[in-house]
């Protein structure tokens, strides 16, 4: 079977102290299994010369792409290319292009003109060994070299510059250079049963798939998905084996289904609701928002979502929602009775034809024996019914957070896909 594998070499000090998150991998890595590309490893170095070429040196024994990010900035700590220069046997040259292009950017985009400094000109420094790859969106280009049949490809660390330069450039060229095989993926989403209970589940489908295609089962905040990778040379085939798997997988599942499709569950709420022409609100004391924030991260969401009123304090649990001043001396915040307040507050003030409420104890401190800390109540309705569910979280702050939000947004589809 044919295959072309690829290493992602990252740069930078503030990626190994933890500073910066690694997101350029992530990117590069899925936009290169798109076209068939796989990624064999993920190596993240400091801006220190001797660890960027031994990387470059052990990454090309095994892969025949090596992208490289980070380092091409102006200033000097940022040393990439020099490094490239060096190992590619090269000269640093200005090139007329890129030169006229950071011209461009300084007068015309940023509007500095007579700021431009000489280390910016030196953004038009290039290796002469290297083919120049435009980078519209920032001064410094990407660079591609050729040594001993690999393709080296190096790009600046910013995401949005990177991620332009991979779409725009080294996708179209990667296709042109090498015979890709097919990489598919099929992936379902399942909320409310553990990843060993599904294990156990669909142990005989498992064991029965041919070696061309894996089962990846990747758990989350509630959910459990379950990835199906098929890898080959006959796109034809192998898509109809693959969904035909992914059928079967399904069906299996399909007590606890969510969705056939890669999305979160704030895609898949927000295309019930598009899709039935119906509002939602929200409701949140414990999540402080990040339900909201979830459900208005997906584009186009003001088409179902009116908003949120985050009664974190009681006072506005009272003041905004009308929760009872005597459901929360008697239950308290954290209870079934303020939460189906909550909700019933929330679909009249917000206008919206279904809510969802939050209310829990997040820790680390704050919980009793009654109510340790993970303890959350979530409530969905509509106008004529709302129900009500306790949930035993546990862990940290963060994750309970998450956790309750995701559940909440569960908990409202269920609503939802049970009463309209
Ligand atoms: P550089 O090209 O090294 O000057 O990087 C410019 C900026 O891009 C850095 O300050 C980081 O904030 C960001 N950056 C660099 N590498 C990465 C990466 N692997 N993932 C996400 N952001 C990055
Ligand atoms: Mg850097």
């Amino acid at each position: 079977m044919r295959s072309v594998n690829a290493s992602i070499i990252t740069i930078g000090d503030e990626l190994l102290i933890g500073q910066t998150i690694d997101t350029n991998s992530a990117f590069i890595a899925q936009e290169l299994n798109k076209i068939g590309v796989w990624v064999k490893r993920r190596v993240a170095v400091g801006d220190v010369p001797d660890d960027i070429w031994q990387a470059l040196d052990e990454e090309s024994k095994d892969s025949d792409v090596i992208i490289i990010t980070g380092g091409l900035g102006p200033t000097a700590d940022d040393i990439t290319k020099p490094l490239l220069c060096k190992y590619f046997d090269g000269k640093l040259v200005v090139n007329e292009d890129v030169l006229n292009h950071v011209k461009y950017l300084f007068e015309q985009v940023y509007r500095r003109p007579g700021l431009m400094l000489e280390r910016n000109l030196k953004q038009a420094e290039v290796p002469d060994v290297c083919t120049v790859l435009h980078n519209a969106r920032g001064t410094a280009p990407g660079m591609l070299f050729h040594k001993k049949g690999k393709a080296f490809i190096s790009l600046p660390g910013v995401p949005h510059e990177m991620k332009g330069l991979i779409t725009d450039q080294v996708v179209p060229r990667l296709l042109k250079e090498f015979d890709m095989p097919v990489i598919l993926h099929r992936t379902a989403f399942t909320s409310g049963l553990g990843e060993s209970m599904i294990a156990e589940h669909i142990k005989e489908f498992e064991t029965a798939l041919p070696a061309y295609i894996k089962l990846a089962y990747l758990p989350g905040y509630g959910m459990v998905k379950l990835r199906l990778t098929a890898t080959g040379d006959n796109k034809e085939l192998l898509e109809k084996e693959l969904n035909d798997r992914f059928e079967q997988l399904k069906v299996l599942v399909q007590d606890v289904l969510v969705t056939d499709t890669d999305e979160g569950l704030e895609v898949v709420v927000g295309k019930i609701l598009k899709d039935k022409g119906k509002t939602m609100g929200t409701a949140e004391s414990c999540t402080g928002g990040y339900i909201a924030h979830l459900i208005t991260s997906v584009a186009g969401s003001s088409a179902y979502y009116n908003g949120s009123v985050v009664s974190y304090a009681n006072k506005v649990k009272e003041d905004i929602l009308d929760v009872e001043h005597n459901t929360l001396l008697s239950a308290g915040a954290v209870s079934e009775e303020t939460v189906i307040q909550m909700v019933k507050g929330a679909i009249e003030k917000l206008h919206v034809d279904y809510a969802v409420a939050t209310s829990g104890i997040m820790g680390p401190d704050g919980g009793s024996p009654e109510k340790p800390v993970g303890t959350v109540w979530i409530a969905a309705g509509n106008k004529v019914k709302i129900t009500a569910k306790q949930f035993h979280f546990r862990f940290d702050r963060e994750r309970n957070i998450r956790q309750t939000a995701h559940t909440a947004l569960d908990v409202l589809r269920k609503f939802i896909l049970t009463n309209s």
